[in-house]
């Protein structure tokens, strides 16, 4: 039996034309900004965000956290839904580094904040006993909330309610070309009203390592000072670099497998007595479903899934997600719908 493996879209490997391009890389050293090959991707990547520059990372924790070293001091407050990324899963690097305080507002179910809960937590600077919101994170599309897409007109209003009261919009759009596939919407619509954005590289595009932060001139310059601080600063990067290009030039289109998979998968797990999802909420390439309680915590099911060789990740003890990515093909879906059957089966 094969092991299906849909723990994440991190696992996805280089291609074979990534490898080539990475083999023949002209490279310099990127800290002295003479790698060809990274600035041709930091370019290229601005240019499709429609943004002005861009700045190669290691990691999207990487990007994350240098955007909050690059908007914050110390005291200062981000605001963000009570499901991203960077307070659930980022090792608490904004507030330990950046020293700021992480205040939340819920996300709904497809991870979008209510702009009037955003307005009611916005504390302005003047006020010596407040720490005042300096930034505001969004995340598109949403991890925690089932691969959850926000559309150009939910950025906006955020942007609106932010920018009024002086604070500065920052995307973690780890996955931001797979929302631009669902909606069918130029990247360049979902992020013209936020300040700057970060995607990964490493996810469903592909590539073994990187991240990009977009944003303009000015804020770019000042976070390669932070990313140097923080030990990002890499010399011959344009072999990951020559990768990246490879992703944004021919991955993008083929996330819409990655999608159809996923729906179909929702609406087969749908279809099994014990799970719960619904398959209409479900526009990327994350499925997260519950598990009803007469089956025992949702470790017990991944371990009868393990059993079956399917892997799966665990967002909390009554879910699991399951992510397609390309190594996943619609046979593989089917197989995994029938020993997702079989392990539940095996706990009754
Ligand atoms: C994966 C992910 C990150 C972090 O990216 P890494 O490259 O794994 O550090 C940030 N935000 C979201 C929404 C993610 O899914």
């Amino acid at each position: 039996m094969d092991v299906i493996d849909l723990r994440s879209d991190t696992l996805t490997q280089p291609t074979e034309e990534m490898r080539q391009a990475m083999a023949n890389a002209e490279v310099g050293d990127d800290v002295y900004g003479e790698d060809p090959t990274v600035n041709k991707l930091q370019e290229r990547a601005a240019e499709m965000l429609g943004k002005e520059a861009g700045l190669l990372m290691a990691s999207g924790t990487m990007s994350n956290l240098v955007a909050a070293l690059t908007y914050c001091h110390r005291g200062d407050e981000i605001v963000m839904g009570d499901q991203a990324h960077m307070f659930w899963n980022e090792a608490g690097g904004a507030s330990a580094l950046a020293g700021a305080q992480i205040r939340l507002i819920p996300n709904d179910d497809q991870g979008r904040i209510d702009p009037a809960d955003l307005e009611a937590a916005i504390r302005p600077p003047g006020n010596v006993h407040a720490s005042p919101t300096t930034l505001v994170c969004l995340e598109n599309t949403h991890n925690r909330c089932s691969g959850g897409v926000l559309t150009p007109e939910d950025t906006a209003k955020i942007g609106q309610v932010a920018h009024a009261a002086g604070a500065s919009v920052h995307l973690d759009g780890a996955r931001i070309f797979n929302a631009a596939v669902a909606l069918e919407v130029p990247v360049k619509e979902l992020v013209k009203d936020v300040d700057d954005v970060s995607f990964c590289l490493s996810k469903a595009l592909s590539c073994p390592v990187g991240s990009v932060l977009c944003g303009t001139r000015d804020f770019i310059d000042r976070a390669n000072k932070w990313r140097k601080m923080v030990g990002g600063g890499m010399r011959q990067a344009g072999v990951l670099a020559a990768a990246g290009l490879v992703a944004l030039d021919s991955m993008i289109d083929r996330l819409a497998d990655d999608h159809a998979n996923a729906r179909r998968l929702a609406q087969g797990l749908a279809n099994i007595d014990g799970l719960t999802v619904d398959p209409d909420s479900i526009h990327t390439n994350i499925v997260i479903f519950e598990v009803d309680p007469s089956l025992g915590p949702s470790a017990k099911l991944i371990g009868a899934l393990g059993a079956e060789d399917v892997k799966v990740s665990s967002p909390s003890p009554t879910a699991i997600r399951m992510v397609t990515h390309r190594h996943i093909s619609s046979d593989d879906v089917e197989e995994t719908l029938s020993r997702t059957s079989k392990a539940v089966r095996a706990l009754r």
